[in-house]
This record gives structure tokens, C-alpha cells and sequence, in this order.
């Protein structure tokens, strides 16, 4: 009892001690003024609230707290800055000329008086927000006007008016234009402010009315009452970091702060509990708020928004490391906690650790920005009044698609990443680890040591708290990926298209493999199935109401729509999910399964995609893929597959594209990967999961290969024709234009039928070459061919018309019939029947040789094209008017009838040549090489063997120009490739076959003088180490996306020794190290040089900063490329670094030594090959000798000349 008789006491000595009332007369004749229905004016005046600051215990604390508010400044509590302050007149109570003096301050939120600077609490706050307008009314005077009262102030002068006019006009305004968007920390609890904790009425000692009182976050509100609490307006607000609440008795209790008590009465002792439970949290919620928020504000970049710039942002991304506003924060749950997880400072205290605030501390805003908001294009970012949307469109791309961040160098290079992560994090590195984490380091990856088998671990060990803390909350983080137009769906659901159907389907226990087997209708059982907000639910029976299971429709990766017959039900279908199992389901009702597939698939597929969903498609689904110049990094892409077309939606383009699987110029699995050529692009697709990939594997190779007897159904190339057509003529044409008989002998038999399989299997695999395949047996295939295939040549329906039109006397009404049957054929048939009667045209103008004139031909192919039994003589005379009347019927181009034969006879005359030195070789290959130039009179056609060397073609291109080479003069073979603007000479050993199979059609090649060699060989001999060391400048090749890693070139210091090239980015530690450098230094990059290809020049358009460089081509195993430039300060330093590229590949051996075998056969060949040149080379014998003279400069000075 005496604690609380002292307590009494106490209270009524500080309330005697008061200093200024809370509420003085003013207050009172205030609202008679704005509000003349009130009339408790005796209270106010009598029973005005203490402040403790004559009190001796917290006088001390209070001062100190008030140390800023000699500056106009608010305590340091006071989260907002003043905007203005200063002494103005408060108009005068009605009936009254006495003007009251007020301290009056404006902060972003509020305007609020006071009786003296020295207050803390006010007399008064009108919220900005609340404000419609600021009007003069002469004298000084100004009229600051809300919704429902007008509140007058006089100034010192009209100067000091205007000035707070303009202010006050100035936030107003700008409140107004931010749509009134932003959540203040100082909000007033008006409307339907959603942090209310409590609110109601209590009285406040003193006072004969009630208060309404609104305790909402880390404060508590006081207004006179509700009207004036729903109208914003109230007397003053206590900041409850600095409020302590004691109990005093049944009903009562005290919040005490350092500048006065606050003495509560409730109307019940349970009403209390409530009101103290309230304040005591609030208290809790501001310390907490306070200790956490003002340890992570203290740095600078924390006190605003990292996404919109929002002041004093008390939310954060514990992941990310960035301290966030309320509505950013909305929008990062959004998100999902695999890309961002989402705090409040003030709410989530157990979350901040003393690490976790120091890592805030450490990197935060400022370092995570660098990082993440690197490139932020103006016009995307967003900003305090960014709507919802907008903030959605920008975090997606910022955060869970990296679009602005910046990229490691070593991004895409999985093992290097990590590599680099296990030993960043044993340093204080944080924005390293940042980086590489985010640019795809893993993050759980193996370090190689099992002691410390990941980073963590490794971080751990090292003492590295921070690094620690940064792994672990990114331990399951997803990195960022670019989904365009796709990332929208799996947050936010661009909504798939509701779609429900339901009914009853008969399902097998769901697996984990491939069904390969023939599922008996015993394996399946009866289920009740429904497809509704896009989840597929199926139950024992429809009574049921709990789903024995579901299926979600953005788990389905793929959907296949079985052929009939493949199960014990007639129909059935196949659903893939991502946690890789695979449902089947299947009913007798072919009609029903088609809905149920239409149904599913249009649920699960992409909206963007839904033009898929036309296809007839037999297997639908989204796949990794990687394609164009960018490899670096697996896009996701809709497919559909439709017999032999896959339709699909590669993420960048809006359009569907279709592959023709049956015209793939190659089809195979390299790794995980399905790698698909096309004439003009090659498409990886991945095995993202193993199981709908391995479906989707057999699926196309099945698509891609013949699928029966009908043209149509056979490989096709570009020109569709069947790939058997085509190699069977390619090589008759090659090979067997002048044998005699050819296709009227029969070859072997069994070898004919094992070609022909062997063709049908897989065509664009076989190659057929000379010496393995003989030229009947070919050609038989080719008659076997067309003799067995389904439907015919001229199809069943057309095959007597044509035979009709034969008999046609009149020859031009004949031709017409002709070409008009033509043109009624499908265009594989079409495409066929002119490749072969082409060919065949070919064949008879070598007659003479071969003995087979039109008639002959004619004799045999009548009956095998029309596969009658060669009685219908009609057949025979079709085949002989197609030949004879080819270049009519077939409309042929004069020029491209030109251009075959100057080849055509090319290849006669190289065979007879080739024949009369008998040194006839497998798979030889005509190809056109240039001598010193590219242009026409420098033209050389070429036989190339599968065995000839760069150096054996080199002498060959000198022997038949008659050059003579003299001593020193290095005449090598290099391959130019235009678009790069850079060339490379051959090895002498290397194979040149192999080499213009790759050649692109920006490449050639040609012979010429290799004027480096000599220098080359002189610093090759005299050098001391066999590995090279050195700057140059380096440049990468900016991939499509134009986020290449580094754009122009840039100081690296490289090591090439005996295997490896390796970059590094430090040349200063590094120089210091030397020579120990390769064992103690890890590089920034590395490449086994077995897989490069180095050639001179680098394209004018990259302005490199010298002519003295080099481009660079890479290849993995994975035939991924990639392709980077260097460039050199002097000439010297190119020879240098190219000879030593030249020695360390081919083993040191760079330039043949004088007894070499081609030279030693020189006179050899002279008397082989004679003198003949294929086609002559033009112009007089001094345009050459010009021309020629002109190459006497080194040829880098004429590639930096182009
Ligand atoms: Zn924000």
C-alpha cells in the first residue's frame, strides 16, 4: 500500500510542477471557433497534464533527447526531417485580439503546433494529407484549410507568410501527386488504417470528456474523439519507444515517457488489461523497431527503399540483403521465398541476429544494387508513386530474372563458378559471394575437401560469420533466370485458362519410367476424375469427396497422346510432372480421351503458347533448350509434336516455329542434350528431367526417320527430295557418270538389299564412299528404291494418266499434259521426279562413255518408275520424253543448265585424270580453292581425297600454276573466313576434307605465302620456355541478348603453356609470384587449347585497339561455342603468340622439315597429274604477275587494309 501511496504522491507533485499545459484556453475558443458546439471549456484549462521535465531523475535523459531541438529538430526518435519551423501567431480566440504564440512544424506528414520549441508534445496535428489548400488572407495572415475546419496563422511578415505558405502549398501538392501512394510511418490512424492494435475511448486524468485513444504500431494516437479521429485531426501522438506503461490500480495505469505521464483510466479492470496488453506491445514493437531499423538505417544507402526509394523502408529481403518499403515488400512476397524472403525489421525480431544486422550493415543497399540494379534503363525503374504493377513488372525482372544485374565473368561456367565461391568465401568478400551466387554459383556445392565439403563449411572454418550467414540464407534461393513472358504465369498465374471437365477414366498407379510394355486393361483401375482451377483430382468414386490424388496443372510437363491400340484400352494417354512420375490414363472412348487431352493441355499450357494447342500433336509439353549464338545460358521453350513436324515457342519469339524433323540434316544425343541441325540453325534441346525427356527423345528420332514406303514419309533434304534419292544420285554423279551400263547392270544382290536397309533405317547417316560401295550396287538401290516404294513415283491416282498422255501424237499438246500432271503431284514427288530426271539427263550426256543413251535409260526405268512388269512400252516412253524434252517439261534455267555442266564435267575430267594414275581414293570431294586471292581467274578446282593433306594441296595449287618455290618462302593453305575478317593457315598435317566440311559459306580457302613463318621459326628456336606469358587485350563476344560479359577489350594477362590457355584478371599479384604463377594463381579463365581455333585478325567492327590480333574460336565437347578476340600491341608480339599457339598444338612440330614426304614426291606428281587445269586461269600473264606483287607485303598489313 505505501508503493502506491507513494506513487499518488509522486504524481501529485509532478502535476503540481507542471510547466505548460497540454491543453490551454486556446484549444477551447479554438473550437468554438471551428466547432461552436462544444462547451466542456472549464476542464481544459483546469486539468492541464504535466510534463516531468522538472523532474530530476529523467531531466538528464530528457535533455540529451532534446539535444536536436535546438536546430528546429525533433528528438532523435523523430524519424521524419523538419521541413519548416518557426514561431507564427495562432488566430485569436473568438471575441479576443490577442493572438496566441505557437511553435508550429512541418514534417512530410504533419503540421503541428506547439506552446514552446522546448515540446515535445503538440497542441495539435493536422496530417498534410488532410489539407485541400493554403489561402492568404492579408495582414500576415494565412488560412490553412482541410476538409472540415480552417485553422489561421499570422506571420512575423508578409515575407515569412509567403514563405510558409509556399512550403505548406509545396507538400500539399506533392502529396496530391503522389496519389497519396506512399504509407507513412506517420500516417494518422484515420479511415481504414489496417495497423490499429486498439482504439476507444479512456479517460485521461484530468479530463471530464474522454479521450479517443488509438494505439496503432509504435505509437499511440490521441484525439478528442472519434469524429475527430476519423477526420485525422487530433491533439497529439506519443512516440512509444520512449513510453513505459505501469499499472496503478483496478482500473488505472500511467505510460510514462521521459517528458510526461499520461495518467489512464479504462471503464472496466478488463478494458485495462486490453489497453496495457496494447501499449506494452507497442512499446515491445518500437524497441524492437528502433534497435534493429536504427542499426541498419545507420547506413546510409539502408534509408531508402533499394527498389523505389521510399524514405525510412522497415521491410527487407533477408536473402537479397535489401531493405525494402512496405508496398515493395508486398510485392517481393509475391515473389515467393525461393527468391526472396521477406521481413519486417520492426515485426520479425527473432530473424535479426547480430550477423544478419551486420551483413545489412555490410552490404545492404548500396552493394546489392551495384549488383542487382547495375543496368536499370530509366524508363523501367520505379519510384515512390509506382503503382502495384509496375512495382510487380520491375522486381520480376530485377530479381527473379537478373535483367539489370551485372554479370560475372565467369557466368555460365558452372564449375568455375564454384570453384571461385569455395575460395571467395573464405575472404570478407561479401559482394564477390553476392555475385557469383547469383550469377548461378551453387551454393551447396561439393569443394572437393571432405572435411569442408561445401562453401558454408568452408566459410565456417575460415571465420567468416557473414559469408556464413549470406550462404545460408540463400541456400535454397533460386537463381535468377530469364523467363520472358513466362516468369508472369508461375507467380501470378497470367491465370491458365480455367478450364473444368470431369468424368470417369481408368488409370494405372502412377511411375517413374517410361512405359514401354503393353499395359493390360487389368492394370488399370476406375477412377471418378476432374479437372477444375486447374488442378486434376481423381477419386475412388464420384461419391467420394476426398481425391485419392491430384495433379497440378504447372507441375505437367508434358501431355502425350498415346497411339490407339498401345494399351489394353483402346485410347490412353501419358501426363509427365516436373517431380518426374508419369500418369496414364485410358478409356475404350477415343472421342473422350481427345477431350481429356484438350482439356489438360490447354490448361497446362502457356497462354503465350496456346496457338500449339491447333496440332493434331501427339506430345505437348515445355522443354529446356539452348539455340542461336547464345549457349551459354538453357532457355525454356513450349513444343508440340505432330507426326514428323515439332512445332514450337522459343522464349523470345511470339511466333510458333516448326522444325521439320524429317529434314534435319542431322539428329543425335551428345550428352544430355538432343541436338537437332537444320540448314540454317541448331537447336539443343536438354534433359532438363530425365523422364519426359527420354520420351521426348524417341519421339522425335521416330519423327525423324521414314516412317513407311511413301515419299513423302522418307528423310527429306532442304529441296525435298528423299535423302536416299539424293546420296544415291550424289554419288552416281560422282562416281559412276562414266561407267559403262550403269543401271542396266545388276549388282550384287544381297549387297543391295543391305544397302537399301540400311538407307531406310537412317539415311543421313550413311555416307557413301567409293571403295566401299560399288557404282551398280548404287544404282540398283536407287531402281530398288523406287521399284518398292508405296504409292509409286507418279502416285497410284495420277500413274495411268501420265501413261495416257504418252500416247498423245501431237508433241506440244503432249509437253502440256505433261506439266500439267507435274503440277498435280505432291511436292515431294515432284521435287523427286526432277532430281531424278536431271540426273538421268546427266547420265545420257556421257553416253558415249557410258552407253547409256535416253532410249536405254528409258527401257530401264519405264517399268520401275511406273512398277509395271515392262510390258507397257508406255512406261518406257514416258521416261524417254521427261529426259529428251527435261529442259521444256522441267522449265529449266539456261544459266543454272550451265553451271551443272561446267561441274559435271570438272568431275569427268578429274576422274579420268584421277583413273589414269590410278590412284583413285574413297570419298573425294570436288572443291574450288584460290591461289593468293579470291576472285574468279584465281579459281582452282580441286579433287580432295579424304587423305590429303593442307601441304599436299598447297603443292598441288603450285604445281598447276607452275610456281616455283624458292627458299624460304613459306606457301601455306589458309582457311578465310570473310564474316570475321580473319583467316588461318593450315597445318601442313592437317586433313583438308574434314575442313571444307565445316567451312561456312563466308569461307574459302586459298594458297599463299605465309610471311610470318620465318620470323616465327627463328623465335621458336631461340626461345628459352616452351609456355608463353603476357598481356593482351581481351574482348568476349557479346551474346544475343546484349548482355555480353564485357563489351570493348580489356588488359588480361594470359599463360598458354603446353596444355592450357589461362586468363587472369590480377596481373600486379601475379607478376610478383612469378614464375611459380601456374601453380599458385587460379585463373579467371581457362581453355584446353586442344579446342581452339586461333585465327589472325579480328573484324574492323569490334575496333580493336590494334591490327595485331587475333579471334578465337572455342568448342567443347558438348559442340558448344563460343568465340572471343586478342589483340596484340606490336606485330612482333602476334608472330610471338601465335607461333607459340601453332607449336603447343601440333606438338611443336610446326613447319615440315626439308626431306618431307610431299616434297620428296614433287617430281613425282608433275609426271601423275600433268598440267591440267580445270578451269584455266584468266587474264594475261601480267594481271597475275600484278596481282601476284601485290602479296609481297606481309599479309596482316593487307587483312588490317581491308
Ligand atoms: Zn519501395
Amino acid at each position: 500500500m505505501s508503493d502506491k501511496d507513494d506513487a499518488e504522491t509522486m504524481r501529485g507533485r509532478l502535476r503540481s510542477e507542471r510547466v505548460n499545459s497540454l491543453f490551454s484556453e486556446d484549444e477551447l475558443i479554438e473550437d468554438y471557433y471551428d466547432q461552436p458546439a462544444a462547451n466542456d471549456s472549464s476542464c481544459w484549462n483546469d486539468y492541464g497534464l504535466s510534463t516531468l521535465q522538472s523532474s530530476g531523475t529523467v531531466s538528464s535523459r530528457s535533455s540529451s533527447m532534446h539535444s536536436g531541438s535546438t536546430e528546429g529538430l525533433d528528438a532523435p526518435a523523430q524519424l521524419l526531417p523538419i521541413i519548416k519551423a518557426g514561431w507564427l501567431d495562432k488566430n485569436p480566440p473568438q471575441g479576443s485580439y490577442i493572438y496566441q504564440k505557437r511553435w508550429v512544424k512541418l514534417d512530410a506528414d504533419y503540421l503541428r503546433y506547439f506552446d514552446s520549441e522546448k515540446d515535445t508534445y503538440s497542441k495539435r496535428f493536422i496530417p498534410v494529407t488532410s489539407i485541400a489548400r493554403v489561402a492568404s488572407i492579408g495582414d500576415q495572415k494565412f488560412e490553412v484549410i482541410t476538409n472540415n475546419r480552417t485553422f489561421a496563422f499570422r506571420a512575423e511578415s508578409d515575407a515569412d507568410r509567403n514563405e510558409w505558405m509556399r512550403t505548406l502549398q509545396q507538400m500539399v501538392d506533392e502529396r496530391k501527386f503522389k496519389g497519396l501512394n506512399r504509407i507513412s510511418l506517420f500516417q494518422p490512424p484515420t479511415g481504414a488504417l489496417d495497423s490499429v492494435d486498439k482504439c476507444g475511448l479512456l479517460e485521461l486524468r484530468g479530463f471530464k470528456n474522454k479521450l479517443y485513444v488509438v494505439v496503432a504500431g509504435d505509437k499511440v494516437f490521441l484525439y478528442k474523439n472519434a469524429e475527430d479521429y476519423r477526420q485525422g485531426i487530433g491533439i497529439t501522438y506519443i512516440e512509444m519507444n520512449v513510453g513505459n506503461v505501469k499499472d496503478v490500480d483496478r482500473r488505472g495505469f500511467d505510460l510514462t515517457t521521459p517528458y510526461r505521464i499520461f495518467s489512464f483510466s479504462a471503464d472496466s479492470d478488463q478494458e485495462k488489461d486490453e489497453w496495457v496488453e496494447a501499449m506494452q506491445q507497442s512499446i515491445a514493437e518500437a524497441l524492437s523497431n528502433s534497435e534493429v531499423a536504427e542499426k541498419i538505417w545507420s547506413v546510409e544507402a539502408n534509408r531508402l527503399c533499394a527498389d523505389c526509394g521510399s524514405p525510412k523502408p522497415d521491410w527487407a529481403s533477408v536473402n537479397l540483403c535489401v531493405v525494402i518499403c512496405k508496398r515493395c515488400a508486398g510485392e517481393h512476397r509475391g515473389l515467393g521465398p525461393s527468391i526472396t524472403k521477406v521481413r519486417s525489421l520492426k515485426m520479425d525480431r527473432k530473424v535479426w541476429t547480430e550477423e544478419l544486422i551486420e551483413l545489412f550493415c555490410q552490404v545492404g543497399n548500396c552493394v546489392a544494387n551495384q549488383f542487382w540494379a547495375a543496368n536499370v534503363p530509366p524508363s523501367e525503374a520505379i519510384h515512390v508513386a509506382s503503382g502495384s504493377q509496375e512495382r510487380r513488372r520491375f522486381l520480376i525482372a530485377k530479381y527473379k530474372e537478373g535483367k539489370y544485374r551485372r554479370y560475372h565473368p565467369l557466368f555460365g561456367n558452372q564449375e568455375e563458378l564454384n570453384k571461385a565461391l569455395c575460395a571467395t568465401v573464405t575472404t570478407s568478400d561479401l559482394a564477390e559471394t553476392q555475385s557469383l551466387v547469383f550469377c548461378g554459383a551453387e551454393v551447396s556445392c561439393f569443394s572437393g575437401d571432405p572435411d569442408f565439403p561445401n562453401p558454408i563449411a568452408l566459410a565456417e572454418q575460415a571465420g567468416q560469420k557473414l559469408q556464413m550467414e549470406f550462404l545460408l540464407h540463400n541456400k535454397s534461393s533460386e537463381i535468377p533466370r530469364v523467363e520472358a513472358g513466362n516468369s508472369e504465369e508461375k507467380q501470378y498465374s497470367v491465370i491458365l485458362p480455367s478450364v473444368t471437365h470431369n468424368g470417369f477414366l481408368f488409370k494405372t498407379p502412377s511411375m517413374a519410367k517410361l512405359v514401354h510394355e503393353r499395359k493390360s486393361r487389368e492394370e488399370f483401375s476406375r477412377r471418378w476424375c476432374t479437372l477444375n482451377d486447374s488442378i486434376f483430382s481423381y477419386y475412388e468414386n464420384d461419391r467420394n469427396a476426398v481425391p485419392n490424388g491430384e495433379i497440378k496443372m504447372e507441375e505437367i510437363v508434358c501431355l502425350v497422346n498415346n497411339p490407339p491400340d498401345t494399351h489394353g484400352y483402346e485410347s490412353t494417354f501419358e501426363i509427365y510432372i516436373e517431380s518426374e512420375r508419369l500418369y496414364l490414363f485410358g478409356l475404350e472412348n477415343p472421342e473422350a480421351i481427345r477431350k481429356w487431352v484438350k482439356s489438360i493441355a490447354k490448361s497446362f499450357i502457356h497462354p503465350r503458347a496456346d496457338e500449339l494447342l491447333s496440332h493434331d500433336f501427339e506430345r505437348i509439353g515445355r522443354l529446356q533448350y539452348k539455340g542461336g549464338l547464345n549457349l551459354a545460358r538453357a532457355k525454356e521453350g513450349w513444343f508440340a509434336l505432330t507426326q514428323s513436324v515439332l512445332y514450337a515457342f522459343f522464349e523470345d519469339s511470339d511466333k510458333e516455329e516448326a522444325v521439320h524433323l524429317k529434314k534435319l540434316q542431322e539428329l543425335s544425343v551428345q550428352g544430355d542434350s538432343l541436338v537437332l541441325v537444320e540448314r540454317r540453325r541448331t537447336l539443343y534441346i536438354q534433359g532438363e528431367r530425365k523422364l519426359d525427356f527420354l520420351g521426348w527423345v524417341a519421339a522425335i528420332q521416330k519423327a525423324a526417320g521414314s516412317s513407311g514406303d511413301t515419299l513423302s514419309e522418307q528423310q527429306l533434304t532442304e529441296s525435298d527430295i528423299p535423302v536416299i534419292v539424293d546420296r544415291c544420285i550424289d554419288y552416281i554423279t560422282q562416281c559412276g557418270l562414266t561407267s559403262e551400263g550403269i543401271y542396266r547392270k545388276s549388282g550384287q544382290n544381297s549387297k543391295t538389299t543391305s544397302l537399301l536397309e540400311m538407307l531406310r533405317k537412317d539415311a543421313r547417316r550413311v555416307r557413301l564412299k567409293e571403295g566401299e560401295h560399288q557404282v551398280d550396287d548404287v544404282s540398283n538401290t536407287l531402281k530398288r528404291f523406287f521399284r518398292d516404294l508405296g504409292d509409286g513415283l507418279f502416285t497410284k491416282e495420277f500413274c495411268q494418266d501420265w501413261l495416257k498422255a504418252a500416247a498423245i501424237d501431237n508433241e506440244e499438246e503432249k509437253i502440256g499434259q505433261y506439266r500439267q500432271l507435274l503440277s498435280s503431284l505432291p511436292v515431294v514427288n515432284r521435287a523427286t521426279v526432277k532430281a531424278l530426271i536431271n540426273h538421268l539427263y546427266r547420265v545420257q550426256y556421257f553416253s558415249e562413255m557410258n552407253q547409256m543413251n535416253t532410249h536405254n535409260l528409258a527401257i530401264v526405268f519405264g517399268p520401275t518408275l511406273f512398277q509395271t512388269d515392262g510390258k507397257d512400252y508406255k512406261a518406257g516412253r514416258v521416261v524417254e520424253d521427261l529426259i529428251s524434252r527435261y529442259v521444256v517439261i522441267f522449265s529449266v534455267d539456261e544459266q543454272e543448265m550451265r553451271k551443272q555442266q561446267d561441274e559435271i564435267t570438272a568431275i569427268i575430267k578429274m576422274r579420268i585424270a584421277g583413273s589414269s594414275s590410278g590412284t583413285q581414293q574413297a570419298g573425294d570431294f570436288i572443291c574450288t580453292v584460290y591461289l593468293e586471292e579470291k576472285k574468279t581467274e584465281a579459281e582452282q578446282h580441286v579433287k580432295i581425297p579424304a587423305t590429303m593433306t593442307a601441304e599436299e594441296l598447297t603443292f598441288e595449287i603450285l604445281e598447276r600454276r607452275k610456281i616455283d618455290t624458292k627458299e624460304k618462302e613459306y606457301w601455306s593453305c589458309f582457311e578465310v573466313n570473310e564474316r570475321e575478317e580473319a583467316e588461318r593457315p593450315l597445318h601442313y598435317s592437317e586433313k583438308v576434307l574434314p575442313i571444307l566440311h565445316g567451312l561456312g559459306t563466308d569461307s574459302y580457302l586459298v594458297v599463299k605465302k605465309q610471311l610470318s613463318m620465318e620470323n616465327m621459326l627463328i623465335y621458336l628456336a631461340s626461345r628459352v620456355s616452351d609456355s608463353k606469358h603476357g598481356m593482351m587485350k581481351f574482348r568476349e563476344e557479346r551474346n544475343l541478348l546484349g548482355l555480353g560479359l564485357s563489351t570493348g577489350f580489356h588488359d588480361r594477362y594470359f599463360i598458354l603453356n603446353n596444355s592450357c590457355l589461362r586468363l587472369y584478371k590480377e596481373v600486379r599479384s601475379l607478376k610478383q609470384r612469378m614464375p611459380a604463377v601456374e601453380n599458385s594463381h587460379r585463373p579467371e579463365k581457362e581453355w584446353p587449347v586442344k579446342n581452339l581455333k586461333v585465327y589472325l585478325g579480328i573484324k574492323k567492327k569490334l575496333r580493336p585497339p590494334s591490327c595485331w590480333g587475333f579471334t578465337v574460336f572455342y568448342e567443347n565437347e558438348k559442340h558448344e561455342k563460343q568465340q572471343w578476340y586478342l589483340c596484340c600491341d606490336t606485330q612482333m608480339e602476334l608472330r610471338e603468340w601465335f607461333a607459340s599457339f601453332l607449336y603447343v598444338q601440333n606438338g611443336g612440330n610446326v613447319w615440315p622439315s626439308e626431306s618431307s614426304k610431299v616434297r620428296a614426291s614433287r617430281t613425282q606428281q608433275d609426271s601423275r597429274l600433268g598440267n591440267i587445269s580445270l578451269i584455266p586461269l584468266r587474264g594475261n600473264e601480267n594481271e597475275m604477275r600484278n596481282s601476284v606483287a601485290a602479296f609481297a607485303a606481309d599479309p596482316l598489313t593487307l587483312l588490317r587494309n581491308v
